[in-house]
């Protein structure tokens, strides 16, 4: 096994336990920079990231690698642009000692290709297409809704909201519909944009005075996508922005295409004015596949891999990952990863320790509410005292465990944190957090306490 598959091995690995967003913003770019005896280092593309991945997602790191390559003993995270095929690290990796892994000059490859490919002008990743896209009873009204709009943008389907859970393909759906459309008019200005990059947009634009041109840029596009809108800012400035785009776009006949994890009523930041607009196009949901459509989503997603899977092992992995068509497909690659490097089947054994560490895996099933009550319970005060602003001294502390919990395991937003629990600002999470991680470096009984509130979150 070379050095680039090892990476991606583990990479498949701690993607199933951290968040989708932190696992982008924080592995993304990473490579493994030299591995020599039982020392590895992986090179981050900056600072911030190196801390990050020292700090918190380390444990992980350590987890993944040595499940694969149980000789290596250390991990270090250094601050590198490693340039793909720089003559300096090929000799660098040549002179390496080889142990158990062959050198290997793709190992500097882009660690994420998908998320390289996407076009600069539109932001479409074109992998996602109406042809990978696989169509059961769980998504067939959205996915007939996405099409008709690449037949007819800004017609009556205007605007198109499409919600549903994580993983159940809402950014596939929407990008989708981008690339067909530029697929059948190349010359249709489109553009795709998650809401939280959408508010990065406008924060920069008003720090550079070129708000004007951003505005004018987005009530050009004949379609515009903006996917998970549920993170939308409170602010008034981004909703407003976002309001008075929409109707520029919606009176000019443009196609506005939105997703989001609830319905426009669920959301409880979005202002009614937004919401009524969303009401008033066409809202359709992505509900869970049923067993066969995950079996038939396995099979397309291994026929692009070239390798031999058995079809136990799927049934296996279809039975036991059943609400999120992402962690199916992370399972997988993780197989066939396993598969490729071993050169040998994955076994049906070997699966199911997989769906375990999955299924029993931390982090995967606790809510905030759940939380809060495994909390209160254990140090026996009520709910209600332990969510509420008082000032009581006895609540204090299992106030500051769980906003610490929260934020550590469930990476909850300190805004919501402080919401949560007393109606407390982000500033009185972060002290609260700080403190907490503070003091488990020093205080060992903590820890403990710690470890049996976890778990108790997470296993009962
Ligand atoms: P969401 O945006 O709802 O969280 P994504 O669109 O990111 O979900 O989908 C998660 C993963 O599952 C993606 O890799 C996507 O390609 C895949 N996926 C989702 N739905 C389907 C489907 N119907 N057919 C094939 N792959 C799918
Ligand atoms: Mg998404």
């Amino acid at each position: 096994m070379d050095l680039h598959e090892l990476w991606k091995t583990a990479l498949a690995d701690i993607e199933l336990s951290v968040s989708r967003p932190n696992f982008i913003t924080w592995f993304k770019d990473t490579r493994i920079a030299s591995f020599d005896g039982g020392k590895m280092v992986v090179s981050v593309p900056n600072g911030f990231a190196k801390e990050w991945l020292q700090n918190k997602y380390n444990k992980f790191v350590v987890k993944a690698v040595r499940s694969l390559a149980p000789e290596i003993r250390e991990i270090e995270y250094a601050i590198g642009d490693v340039a793909p095929q720089s003559a300096a690290h090929d000799r660098s990796i040549k002179s390496a000692p080889r142990r158990t892994f062959e050198a290997f000059p793709q190992y500097l490859d882009q660690l994420d290709l998908k998320e390289a490919l996407v076009n600069p002008t539109t932001n479409l990743n074109p992998r996602y297409t109406f042809q990978n896209f696989v169509v059961g009873s769980f998504n067939e009204f959205a996915h007939a809704a996405a099409q008709s709009i690449v037949k007819k943008p800004g017609g009556v389907y205007n605007p198109l909201f499409i919600y549903g859970g994580v993983g159940l393909g809402k950014t596939h759906l929407i990008q989708a519909i981008g690339n067909a459309l530029i697929g059948e008019q190349p010359s249709a200005k489109v553009r795709y944009v998650s809401s939280e990059k959408y508010m990065g947009e406008i924060v920069d634009a008003l720090k550079t005075q070129e708000m004007q041109q951003l505005k004018e840029r987005y009530r050009n596009f004949d379609l515009l996508i903006v996917d998970d809108i549920q993170f939308i800012g409170k602010t008034e400035k981004m909703q407003e922005e976002f309001f008075h785009t929409f109707n520029a776009l919606y009176e000019r006949n443009k196609q506005i295409v939105i997703s989001s994890d609830r319905p426009p009523a669920a959301i409880p930041t979005l202002e009614a004015r937004l919401r009524s607009r969303f009401e008033g196009g066409m809202m359709a949901d992505l509900g869970e596949p049923d067993f066969e459509t995950r079996l038939i989503i396995l099979k397309k997603k291994l026929e692009e891999k070239q390798v031999h899977i058995d079809d136990e092992v799927l049934f296996l992995i279809a039975q036991n990952i059943k609400n999120n068509i992402r962690e199916l497909e992370g399972v997988l690659n993780k197989i066939v990863l396993m598969s490729k490097m071993a050169n040998t089947p994955v076994t049906v054994d070997e699966t199911k320790k997989i769906l375990n560490q999955l299924i029993y895996a931390p982090k995967k099933f606790a809510t905030p509410k759940k939380v809060i009550k495994t909390i209160s319970d254990f140090y026996e005060i009520s709910e209600k005292d332990l969510v509420n602003s008082s000032r009581k001294k006895e609540m204090v502390r299992p106030r500051q465990i769980t906003m610490y919990v929260l934020r550590d395991d469930l990476k909850c937003s300190f805004p919501f944190i402080g919401e949560k629990l007393g109606k407390k600002d982000h500033t009185t999470a972060i002290h609260a957090y700080k403190k907490i991680k503070n003091e488990l470096k020093v205080n060992q009984d903590l820890e403990e306490e710690l470890k049996l509130i976890r778990e108790r979150i997470f296993t009962s």
